[in-house]
């Protein structure tokens, strides 16, 4: 296939790669950052997406993606299909959609889990929303770039997975750090602690597979003095997506708006910035009931 390829950071970089190493033609445009092995550089986004029966996109925000839309859409051939990987709100993956739509095009929102590594490995998984025929138009790509893609509804249907799923990480991640502080000043040993949370009904993927405490469970960012990995921003980010759509479907998040705060309250205020969004357990660490 022949694919235009926007936004090519930290993660579009390898997703990009990957399509050109698989044997796709892949043309890329970034305002900075430098192209992948195998990517052709474009000029411009519109010249990126001219002729491509795909055109992806893997940009910082849903305002950023708007701005790109309006760039590429004129450009594209009809019947092509523009997949956005980026994490952005809902609202906006659903107006790019119907912008799309109306100009003959397929549209999918697609956003990722897996991080930097996944990207580089190739094992993403994608959470679509977007119509059958442009599911299927991409799924080889999705096949490329990860290990699973999961049809999950129509238009922003993907970004309502992602934001409720990382809702549920931000609020796990301060309920495991938090765990953590609690056991240190109770006098528990931390790997003691892992060993049986990590086999009994506390068990979590933070826990698990991404402790937050540094020398204990698998190697994660805590053992490399939390640089990221998944930023404390990023999170920061997407808990606010996640509040910004309770807001507007009137649903009920007490713990995600906390989250919200704490991770607000952890990256401007105090030192969480650049660092792991695991680094809120030296944060409670220092802290008592205040
Ligand atoms: P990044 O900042 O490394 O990459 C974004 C790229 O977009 C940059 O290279 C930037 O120059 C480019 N860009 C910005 N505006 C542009 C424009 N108008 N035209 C062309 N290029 C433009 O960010 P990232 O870590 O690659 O994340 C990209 C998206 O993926 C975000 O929405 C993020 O939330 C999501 N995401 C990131 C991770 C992660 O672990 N990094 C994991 C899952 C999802």
């Amino acid at each position: 296939m022949q694919i235009g390829f926007i936004g090519l950071g930290n993660m579009g970089g390898p997703m990009a790669a990957n399509l050109a190493k698989a044997g796709h033609v892949v043309r890329g445009y970034d305002m900075a950052a430098p192209m992948p092995e195998g990517v052709a550089a474009a000029a411009s986004a519109a010249e990126a997406a001219a002729g491509a029966d795909v055109v992806i996109t893997m940009l910082p925000n849903g305002a950023i993606l708007r701005a790109v839309a309006d760039q590429v859409i004129p450009a594209m051939p009809q019947g092509s299909v523009l997949c956005d990987c980026s994490t952005v709100d809902v609202e906006s993956a659903r107006a790019v959609a119907e912008q799309a739509q109306a100009a003959g095009l397929g549209a999918l929102d697609a956003p990722v889990s897996g991080g930097v590594g996944g990207a580089t490995a190739g094992t993403l998984t994608f959470m679509v929303g977007g119509s059958d025929a442009a599911f299927a138009t991409v799924q080889p790509l999705f096949a490329v770039m990860g290990q699973k893609a999961v049809h999950c509804g129509a238009a922003g249907a993907g970004q309502a997975a992602k934001i409720c799923n990382n809702m549920i990480l931000g609020v796990t991640m301060i309920a495991t750090c938090e765990a953590f502080a609690l056991a240190d000043k109770l006098g528990l040993d931390r790997a003691r602690m892992f060993d049986v949370v990590s086999t009994s009904s506390g068990y979590s993927w933070t826990m698990n597979a991404y402790c937050p405490a540094p020398g204990v469970g698998p190697k994660s960012p805590a053992d490399n003095s939390y640089k990221p990995g998944f930023a404390a921003e990023l999170m920061l980010k997407d808990l606010r997506l996640s509040q910004q759509a309770a807001e507007a479907a009137d649903a009920d998040t007490p713990m995600g708006q906390l989250a919200a705060d704490l991770y607000r309250r952890f990256v401007e205020d105090e030192d969480g910035k650049g660092m792991d969004f695991s680094a809120m357990l030296p944060r409670f660490e220092k802290r008592g009931r205040g």
